[in-house]
């Protein structure tokens, strides 16, 4: 995925925009809805799938990070991602989730739903997307500045011209195509591990809760690992109610040291998931109560990847500026969302290292991890923003990736109304604008409603 003036010459030039997004997931979606909303003028998003979504449509359920977790949740995030919450809500495919493994109080909706109402958030707000379109290329000047990019689809190699960049690909790939500085995961710390997630239908869900739940599925996985039973990778692992009856989905398979940007490692990850995956079953079935007659009805799309590349951005968020609540004058986003580091251990297993923002409180998050070191013409948002191992394990839920997005879009639309490039954007103009439009750049003093019905309350947009 290098630039490569020899193939670009005989390449067709399929369309010239002003802001063309990479990437179709939580992040990217919502960086072409502040863009093309804030008057950016043609907006362009590209997305290798035939959906949008990414993660969220790809593998999950349920969008955290909008609420701090702990007794007193606080909701930190708000604009766009409410608009998505509001739209699913009008589809009645919406419940909050209460706060059962850590990571505070979920928003669930039926990801079957959101990949409607992307196409239609995106529809309305005239953004034009191409799917089954992968970035491949990079077109750079002289200076090295990204003019364009090449695609890949079903009818060729084509061109895509652009004025200003938003690599929202969770991979970095624009940015590893223009040679951007990077980190990769694994590089100086174990990447996150990569998990495919199932479905189950046909679950009795108040047998399940009358034998014990959460805690009894605990200890029957602890005993047949114990017993070296099943042959389960792991001793947990974590199921909840779907927004379909009788449904449930999991994030229990763990696959471990894996790069995921090795295309044949990838695909060892994805055979190993699969099998995982009706390991799980098999013991669901004979172990666990209310499974008897449950079976698996669906796998994610593809195994779901936590981390790969880094940029190295203006600024890179920390492990102590979680934790210290650091405050930052270019704050464009909040995060209350703990350090969940899913690992390998020593023993062949995995897992889950979780770190609290102290106090319930959420920290600042600063414009200038969007924005790759200096570039003029180009964003990233979403997981590929400039952070650490350990600060992207905290600030990588949905709420935070499409406030990125948000951002993002509304700073490109910014420095090309003021003709200036990503470092000058004006702050308090951006800050201006991001609030105008709904977004928490201030934690709420008032704790949040948090029961499974109560969401509207949160939602102002509804
Ligand atoms: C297993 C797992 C469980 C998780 N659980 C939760 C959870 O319960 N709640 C929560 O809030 N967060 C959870 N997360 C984290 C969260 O889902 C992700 O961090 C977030 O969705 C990332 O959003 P994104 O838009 O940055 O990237 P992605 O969702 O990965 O989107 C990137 C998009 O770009 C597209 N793309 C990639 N490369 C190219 C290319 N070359 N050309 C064109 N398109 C390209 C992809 O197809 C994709 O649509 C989980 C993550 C994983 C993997």
């Amino acid at each position: 995925m290098t630039s490569s003036p020899l193939l670009l010459e005989k390449i067709p030039l399929f369309a010239t925009v002003d802001v063309l997004v990479v990437g179709g997931g939580s992040a990217g979606c919502c960086a072409a809805l502040a863009a093309a909303g804030e008057g950016a003028g043609a907006v362009l998003l590209i997305e290798r799938y035939g959906f949008l979504g990414g993660t969220s449509t790809q593998m999950l359920d349920t969008f955290y990070g909008f609420f701090t977790p702990g007794e007193e949740p606080r909701k930190v995030v708000g604009g766009l991602p409410d608009t998505v919450v509001n739209a699913l809500d009008a589809a009645g495919a919406v419940f909050l989730r209460p706060n059962t493994y850590g990571a505070g109080t979920g928003v669930n909706y039926n990801p079957e739903r959101l990949k409607l109402v992307w196409d239609k958030l995106l529809a309305t707000a005239g953004v034009r997307v191409l799917l089954h379109a992968t970035l491949v290329a990079a077109d750079q000047d002289a200076a090295g500045r990204i003019v364009g990019v090449v695609i890949s689809t079903k009818s060729g190699f084509l061109r895509l011209n652009a004025r200003r960049f938003i690599d929202a690909s969770g991979d970095a790939d624009l940015c590893h195509a223009a040679g951007v500085p990077l980190e990769k995961a694994g590089e100086r710390e174990p990447a996150q591990t990569l998990t495919t997630t199932f479905r189950m239908s046909n679950v009795d869900l108040p047998a399940y809760a009358a034998a014990g739940g959460k805690r009894m599925l605990m200890e029957r996985m602890a005993e047949a690992v114990e017993r070296g039973a099943h042959g389960l990778p792991r001793k947990s692992g974590s199921l909840h109610e779907m927004n379909a009856r009788g449904c449930i989905s999991t994030v229990a398979v763990r696959v471990a040291e894996v790069d995921a940007t090795d295309f044949e490692q990838l695909g060892a990850a994805e055979r190993e998931g699969r099998r995982q995956a009706f390991v799980y079953e098999g013991f669901f079935r004979e172990c666990v109560p209310g499974f008897g007659a449950a079976n698996i009805v669906g796998l994610s799309h593809q195994i779901g990847v936590r981390e790969t590349r880094r940029v190295y951005g203006e600024y890179r968020l920390t492990q102590e500026d979680c934790l210290s609540v650091a405050r930052f004058d270019d704050r464009v986003l909040l995060c209350g969302a703990p350090i969940e580091d899913h690992r390998a251990t020593k023993d062949g297993g995995a897992e889950t290292v979780w770190g609290y923002v102290p106090g319930g409180q959420a920290y600042d998050v600063p414009y200038r991890t969007l924005v790759p070191r200096g570039r003029d013409e180009l964003w990233v948002a979403g997981r590929c923003f400039s952070a650490t191992h350990d600060a992207h394990a905290s600030c990588r839920s949905m709420a935070q990736t499409m406030a990125m997005g948000q951002a993002a879009g509304t700073a490109a639309a910014l420095s090309l109304t003021a003709k200036c490039g990503a470092r000058e954007v004006s702050i308090p103009e951006l800050q201006v604008r991001l609030r105008a439009s709904g977004s928490t750049l201030e934690a709420p003093a008032q704790p949040a409603a948090t029961g499974r019905e109560e969401w509207a309350k949160n939602f102002p947009n509804n």
